[in-house]
């Protein structure tokens, strides 16, 4: 199997895989792609199922994605995950998008389904069972302030909290118009009738230090969803200083065992936890819409962790 195949393979699928034992029947669709770790978490769980299929990396231009996605039926694809840049531009390329990935206006996970293309999003639910896994808590019960609310990590898992009917969601972005607009949008989420003191139920809030601050004494679980932590030189997204020993932290990078925000969350007494789960959960739920069966968890965080 090639590290990475391109649409040029997709389009003579059973002439570039020729030499294949198992069938490529599966693929993570992205533009960078090569970093993924779905094809070995996805193919140690079709192995330990027995399931006569692989999983692979396609590497598809954002101008490519159409005729990507239209190719799957005839190269005999089950499905297909979506990654950057293309969640939000998939929505409008399938036939039909489910409820839940309308309401998070982004597509991570695509079925097959004759010549019919379905759309799926995993990562929202992904991250609600991660938060239950790490912390032992449910969304719904949680005051969240969501750090990069304007990135599409971050929309997705704002939208998550909306759909859970969090108690608070606290929207933030370096760019704030970003968060100022996801509020306007997920509103009608929050039009219910559970009050919770003075404080509104939904806000976006400038990234000023004092104004975070202040939001924090409020809140239950802070989820950074920016992209600042990947690399080792990054300085943590919020200052020890204003992190209290209450609060759960939970930081969806999973390139580092310990990100700078973990560290100063630790510091203070806070517990943390980074990304990782939140990546196994969604695709052991992706696998289980494919093939309508449990997913075996272990072999997939085992193979993940490798
Ligand atoms: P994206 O769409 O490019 O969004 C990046 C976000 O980070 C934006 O909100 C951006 O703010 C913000 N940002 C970037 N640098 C910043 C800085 N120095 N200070 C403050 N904010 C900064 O990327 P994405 O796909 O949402 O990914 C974001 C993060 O989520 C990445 O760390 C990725 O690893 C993680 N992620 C994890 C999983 C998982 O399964 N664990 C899944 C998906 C993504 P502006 O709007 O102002 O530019």
């Amino acid at each position: 199997m090639k590290e990475v195949y391109t649409l040029e393979d997709l389009r003579q699928w059973e002439a570039a895989t020729a030499g294949e034992e198992t069938p490529l029947r599966l693929a993570v669709f992205g533009d960078p792609v090569a970093h993924s770790r779905s094809p070995q978490m996805h193919n140690a769980a079709l192995e330990a199922c027995g399931i006569a299929a692989r999983y692979c990396r396609l590497h598809v231009r954002p101008e490519e994605l159409a005729e990507a996605l239209r190719l799957l039926p005839r190269a005999r694809f089950i499905g297909a995950n979506i990654t950057l840049p293309h969640k939000t531009a998939a929505l409008g390329l399938l036939d039909a998008v489910d409820d839940h990935a309308r309401k998070i206006g982004a597509v991570n996970t695509v079925v097959v389904e004759g010549e019919r293309l379905l759309g799926f999003n995993t990562d929202g639910p992904g991250l609600l069972r991660a938060v239950q896994a790490e912390f032992g808590v449910d969304l719904r019960d949680l005051r969240v302030m969501v750090l990069g609310a304007g990135g599409g990590a971050g929309r997705a898992i704002a939208a998550q909290c909306a759909i859970e009917n969090c108690e608070r969601l606290v929207l933030v972005n370096r760019t704030f118009e970003k968060a100022r607009q996801l509020a306007l949008e997920l509103k009608p989420f929050f039009k219910g009738p559970r009050v919770f003191g003075p404080r509104p139920r939904l806000e976006a809030v400038p990234w000023e230090e004092a104004k975070l601050a202040a939001q924090l004494t409020n809140i239950d679980l802070v989820i950074n969803a920016t992209s600042c932590g990947m690399k080792r030189t990054d300085p943590s997204v919020l200052p020890a200083s204003i992190l209290q020993a209450n609060l759960l932290v939970y930081d969806t990078i999973y390139t580092a065992q310990n990100t700078p925000l973990m560290e100063d969350a630790q510091s203070v007494g806070a517990r943390a936890a980074n990304g990782a789960s939140m990546l196994l959960y969604q695709g052991v739920l992706a696998f289980e819409i494919w093939f309508n069966r449990p997913a075996p968890v272990e072999v997939m965080r085992a193979a993940m962790e490798r």
